[in-house]
């Protein structure tokens, strides 16, 4: 309702940086074709789109637009759409897929049929501001591998407001796989001395790059679910999709991954010879050279002594993050050989792990929270002997216990007394990290 009682051509604020307004790119610059694929989508915003990208690109770099539905139901979708987009002042094609495929199916059959000198991909609810072509244009002119991103902005799924994204955050995975933002790692900001015009990188196994042009912003709706469901149901989508990817790109790290989610194993994920032979052809480099050379500020650890539930030897209970927060105590509850909460990783920096937060005591007896990681040991260092079975905090010199009295779902943190309740069984435990 927000969004249809808001024109399709409104304006909107200049976000960027203030040296990305004086920029000058080159007068050549190759042109594109805009692949847009949409599954039931509301109207306004998949017009709002449209008009965005007629309104704010520079006319002689625009070539088409590709409009590819994914089998939507939607009436006004058909013939309106058709009739509507005749009117416009820039080639609007519609693509109509003959069952659903998923959005890169889709985008793959729009991508076959794009006449321009550079395929750009949007969702079917964005809307682009003033200047974000050319930068874009400009960084594949520099160089054609480089694969591109605008600053993705948000817009509020409620209100429609349009609020500026962050240049000094970028998207990246955790332990699931889930895309997730996080910082710009020091690194980067080192290697564009402090330039933040300049693109931050993220890069590929294939001798491609990928960068997000800071220069560039593009408006996105975050919404809170999908609104769509998927044939066979999200969850079993999902889980194909991912067990394809790390049959075919992660190598011995696919076993990291089918440990936090054991669900994925279960699936079946038809046939990957094609994309491994795509793999081989294009001589493309292991996942281990992409996490210590591309990613390594990831939240997957390159080394670690064990992977899997911590358990309690006398309760016989598993440490459980209880799908708690950072800051938050760390839970205990009944073992249930599903990954997930339970998952926790002992890494060769000696912390107690899962995802991106960190077993942390700053106090004597505790409590034990969980924080985001630091690297740093201290509070977040824990010694296993592998002969007593003890995880001793080392700062507070105190073993992890089983939960007080009062408090039977959290672990806690006692003098060293030799006691069972202070023994824990770490699944996969190696000896060497
Ligand atoms: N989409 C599609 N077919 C599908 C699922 C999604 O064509 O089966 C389109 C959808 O309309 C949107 C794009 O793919 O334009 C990306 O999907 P979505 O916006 O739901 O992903 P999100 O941005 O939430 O990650
Ligand atoms: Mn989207």
């Amino acid at each position: 309702m927000a969004s249809d009682m808001i024109a399709l051509n409104r304006s909107l604020p200049d976000v960027r940086l203030e040296g990305c307004k004086t920029k000058v790119y080159p007068d050549t610059l190759p042109n594109t074709s805009i692949v847009i694929v949409f599954h039931n989508e509301a109207w306004s915003t998949l017009l709002r789109t449209v008009h965005s990208v007629i309104n704010r690109s520079p006319r002689h770099l625009l070539l088409e637009i590709l409009l590819v539905d994914d089998a939507s139901e939607r009436d006004f979708l058909m013939k309106k759409l058709e009739k509507y987009v005749r009117n416009l002042d820039v080639p609007v094609r519609i693509l109509r897929m003959e069952q659903r495929s998923g959005l890169i199916r889709a985008r793959l059959r729009g991508a076959a049929a794009t006449k321009g000198e550079v395929i750009t991909f949007l969702d079917a609810h964005c809307e682009c501001t003033s200047g974000w072509l050319e930068p874009l244009m400009a960084r594949i002119k520099e160089d054609r591998r480089i694969v591109v991103c605008p600053i993705i902005d948000v817009i509020s799924d409620d209100t429609f407001e349009y609020m500026a994204g962050s240049d000094m955050t970028y998207g990246g995975f955790n332990w699931k796989l889930n895309f997730r933002w996080y910082p710009v790692p020091q690194r980067e900001m080192d290697r564009r001395k402090g330039d933040r015009t300049l693109p931050v990188r993220q890069i590929w196994q294939c001798g491609g790059s990928l960068e997000i042009v800071t220069c560039s912003h593009v408006g996105h709706v975050f919404r809170k679910a999908t609104p769509y469901s998927f044939p066979g149901g999200t969850g079993h989508v999902i889980n194909k999709n991912n067990r394809r990817l790390a049959e075919v790109w992660m190598d011995e790290f696919k076993d990291f991954f089918y440990i936090i989610s054991p669900g994925v194993v279960k699936v079946d994920y038809g046939d990957v010879s094609q994309r491994k032979a795509l793999r081989e052809r294009l001589q493309c480099k292991p996942f281990s050279w992409y996490l210590e050379n591309i990613y390594p500020d990831s939240q997957i650890p390159r080394r670690y002594f064990s992977l899997g539930e911590i358990r309690n030897v006398e309760t016989n209970q598993c440490l459980d993050n209880m799908g708690r927060k950072e800051n938050e105590k760390i839970g205990i509850f009944n073992c249930h050989g599903m990954g997930g909460n339970q998952v926790f990783s002992y890494t060769a920096d000696k912390e107690i792990r899962t995802d991106d937060l960190c077993l942390d005591v700053s106090r004597l007896n505790g409590p034990i929270v969980m924080l985001k990681c630091h690297h740093m040991r201290g509070n977040q260092l824990f010694e296993y002997d592998a002969q007593r079975l003890t995880l001793r905090h080392v700062n507070s010199n105190q073993c992890l216990d089983e939960p007080s009295e009062e408090d039977k779902m959290v672990p806690t943190l006692r003098d060293c007394r030799g006691s069972r309740s202070q023994e824990w069984l770490l699944r996969n435990m190696t000896l060497s990290a």
